[in-house]
């Protein structure tokens, strides 16, 4: 936990920071503006300006765990175009710490990205990470790994002082975090009037609201009525944007879109929507249609480590064998690095030997990421939305199979699929 010395100093730099920043400028530290909506779906483009630039949405953000995405430089993402990544709070209040992160002037300084950040609010990890990890009202408490197994506790005050030291433009309230497929409804139902308790203790710690956006996070799992309850107390807080949480989990395909489309009915309109956790590319497709603008995940750089480029027929394994003598990009219609310089034989030889090989389809898959957005937005921007999901959805199921949830999904935004 933190020292009372750091807390005290923590306090005194925010709060000057506040005057600062309220004297300075006085604007709204999110401004969203909505520049195209298709007119069959739900799908919508959207300008995102934060303290640290400029956003595009609907928008992928890779993760960059500790500061840093795994074998990329910042400075290749920008070079990339990337717009913002995600931190996690977790990782980075454990090490570096809060006191380092304050000392070198806030995250973006100290990993040299003065683009957007957005940061989790360590809560996840927790229970993900920490078999030992204990939800009381008071906060998240577990066992620390670093400590000799002192028990923490993080706290949504604690959750917030940390977000505040690393200095991300979106930051996210502290929530009460359970399994998707949890079969306890007054869990759940606890879950969420906990998660927004926790949002009005987390609004009242946070010391830069003039340049730090906290978003809260819609829970419920997969009970429509609760998520109902947990968007509509949500929306009444004054906030820039909102999560949609809980899902990704081990649910079925089914389950999860209905989700998805009933808390984009419920969140406001003129407001970012941010899907946590989600990736995939058809899903990255199926919820732009359903109007959400903003995701992540791990996906993308994990699968690079094993191996695996990005395409849009699927996964391209580059550890087989047929791969060893195939002279061709891992894709040649990407502007991408890897794809202009290195053949897929090249890769099959140093892919999970080298660490270069892992630089080398990151690169790839951020890419892939980034220029699937672009299309999406691109076509809503042009008014051919349903035409570009229909080629999307035929070139990756050419027979035609495609899974039931993907037709429901998009019938429910009025698409059909060729
Ligand atoms: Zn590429």
């Amino acid at each position: 936990m933190l020292s009372r010395n750091f807390t005290y100093n923590l306090q005194y730099c925010n709060t000057f920071n506040r005057l600062f920043t309220t004297n300075m400028s006085g604007n709204k530290p999110l401004v969203f503006n909505i520049l195209s909506e298709c007119k069959t779906s739900k799908a919508r483009v959207g300008k995102m300006t934060l303290p640290h630039g400029v956003v595009d949405t609907p928008v992928f953000m890779p993760v960059g765990t500790q500061g840093t995405l795994k074998g990329m430089l910042p400075e290749q993402l920008e070079k990339m175009g990337l717009q913002i990544m995600l931190a996690n709070t977790y990782h980075l209040g454990t090490k570096p710490g809060a006191e380092v992160l304050r000392k070198a002037g806030g995250l973006h300084k100290f990993m040299n990205w003065d683009r957007p950040l957005l940061t989790d609010s360590g809560g996840f990890q927790m229970v993900s990470l920490l078999k030992l990890a204990e939800i009381t009202e008071e906060g998240v408490k577990f066992q620390s790994l670093n400590q000799q197994k002192a028990e923490v506790m993080l706290t949504p005050e604690h959750s917030i002082e940390i977000q505040n030291a690393i200095g991300a433009d979106i930051i996210m309230q502290l929530d009460d975090v359970i399994k998707t497929t949890s079969p306890d409804e007054n869990r759940v139902k606890e879950s969420v009037l906990r998660t927004t308790r926790w949002l009005d203790r987390c609004i009242k710690a946070h010391q830069n609201p003039d340049t730090q956006n906290i978003f809260p996070i819609v829970q419920g799992t997969l009970y429509k009525d609760l998520r109902i309850i947990s968007a509509n107390e949500l929306i009444k807080r004054s906030v820039n944007g909102f999560a949609i949480g809980g899902l990704s989990g081990g649910e079925s395909k089914d389950d999860f879109w209905k989700v998805v489309h009933l808390c984009t009915d419920l969140l406001p309109k003129e407001k970012p929507r941010y899907l946590m956790g989600v990736g995939f590319a058809v899903d990255l497709v199926v919820c732009s249609a359903l109007g959400v603008d903003m995701f992540d995940c791990v996906f993308p750089t994990r699968t690079a480590r094993f191996g695996c480029a990005l395409l849009s027929i699927g996964q391209l394994n580059l550890r087989k064998a047929k791969y060893a003598k195939d002279f061709g990009p891992i894709d040649p219609e990407c502007w991408c690095n890897t794809c202009k310089n290195y053949t897929r034989a090249y890769l099959h030889g140093v892919v999970t030997q080298l660490p270069v090989a892992c630089h080398l389809l990151s690169e790839h898959n951020v890419a892939f990421q980034m220029r699937l957005m672009q299309e999406i937005r691109d076509s809503v921007s042009e008014n051919r939305f349903p035409d570009f999901v229909q080629n999307f959805m035929l070139k990756l199921y050419p027979d035609k199979n495609y899974p039931s949830w993907i037709k429901d999904s998009l019938s429910a935004v009025n698409m059909e699929l060729l």
